[in-house]
């Protein structure tokens, strides 16, 4: 049988029709930059999450990059990141001279401690990137209390939870990626709204925030040849766009679709004792990005290489904790040990989760993962 972590193909055969006119559009009109789809896709983006602001860009590690900058964050700064996560949130802070200031996360929603959160406030602090691992909000509610007391930015990494919905205590929903000063967002292929090459998103309710990151995503200019601030070169092609308005308006669906997939899942190993399946937080749906599981007695190795053995494709998002790369070294905090991030690193692997899967792929998996355990 041939499983893939992700099959873009098979979604793409679906709405290729769709897809293939949108990209003639773009090669009829050679408006390849900056060109009516962008500004089309913007629009419904903006209409989806219920935000007044969408900036498209190159990728998701330039969203992140842009809104640091537009934050007018300076060297010496402390940005608080979770020590878990993929390496482009903390490495755009160490890039910009900022300190990321690495700490741990939760052990059953993989995302930001909260408490965790209040120890790390310094002085220096001035902002609070929470990343939305695999597909689920972290905390935003508790999150903005403490940024409100103490004057941070919150920046979120929604590059893993396009589509997923955060609910306030109040009851009031809204979507990841929203609720903080600014959000960010990736459409890298793999990603539950991917294009068929790099692209990103930065979202913001504030007009003046969004002016400057505009500007700061194209050379620091509001008026072609006057550049009032440094910024940068980041844009998203139209061909892109083109292919994302497409890809939006199914996004539900999709998101649908691994919920699916996570519910079986869960269900066939919810009487697996060296198993722990995803936790889902009250306060915010899930759109599985990732399914993750936790896999008890040190076994995690042995599972993996199993699979292997099988053909089954498995991944393990992350193995090594941020502060333990070499790149951060000397960047960060002097990080010593974070225990939730080190046991995670020892205990996390990845299905394959995707739109196109069928009962006969997710029965296979799931019956040689249990089969393992017998
Ligand atoms: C994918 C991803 C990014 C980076 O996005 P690119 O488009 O690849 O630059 C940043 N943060 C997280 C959590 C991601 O998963």
């Amino acid at each position: 049988m041939n499983i893939q972590m992700v099959d873009v193909k098979s979604q793409y055969l679906k709405i290729k029709e769709e897809i293939d006119h949108g990209i003639q559009e773009v090669l009829d009109t050679t408006a390849f930059i900056n060109g009516p789809k962008v500004k089309e896709f913007q629009l419904a983006l903006e209409s989806y999450l219920g935000i007044k602001h969408v900036i498209p860009c190159a990728n998701g590690t330039d969203a992140l990059q842009i809104a640091m900058m537009a934050a007018g964050l300076k060297p010496g700064d402390e940005v608080i990141v979770p020590a878990f996560t993929y390496v482009a949130t903390a490495e755009v802070i160490a890039l910009l001279g900022l300190i990321p200031v690495m700490i741990d996360v939760d052990a059953d929603t993989f995302n930001i401690n909260i408490q965790a959160i209040k120890l790390a406030i310094t002085p220096k602090t001035k902002a609070i990137v929470p990343v939305h691992l695999y597909g689920q909000s972290a905390d935003m509610e508790s999150i903005m209390n403490i940024a409100r007391e103490h004057k941070l930015w919150v920046i979120e990494d929604n590059a893993q939870a396009i589509g997923s919905d955060f609910i306030f205590s109040d009851g009031r929903k809204a979507k990841s990626g929203t609720i903080g000063h600014i959000g960010c967002t990736s459409f890298y292929p793999s990603k539950n709204l991917g294009a068929y090459g790099d692209g990103g998103a930065i979202f913001a309710n504030d007009d003046e925030m969004a002016t400057l990151l505009y500007k700061i995503a194209n050379h620091g200019q509001s008026v072609r040849y006057y550049h009032d601030v440094v910024g940068c070169n980041s844009r998203l092609d139209s061909i892109q766009a083109a292919i994302l308005s497409v890809k939006l308006k199914h996004l539900d669906e999709y998101c649908t679709e691994r919920i699916k997939v996570a519910d079986y899942y869960d269900h066939t190993f919810s009487n697996v004792n060296q198993l722990e399946t995803p936790f889902r937080a009250p306060y915010s749906t899930h759109v599985f990005h990732q399914y993750t599981l936790k896999v008890k007695n040190g076994m995690r190795d042995k599972l993996k290489q199993y699979l292997d053995d099988q053909k089954i494709p498995s991944m393990i998002y992350y193995p090594v904790p941020l502060y333990k790369q070499e790149a951060f070294k000397s960047s960060s905090n002097g990080l010593e040990f974070l225990s939730v991030t080190e046991q995670l690193c020892k205990e996390v692997i990845s299905l394959p989760i995707h739109t196109e899967m069928d009962e006969v792929q997710l029965k296979y998996i799931s019956d040689k993962v249990k089969r393992f355990f017998e």
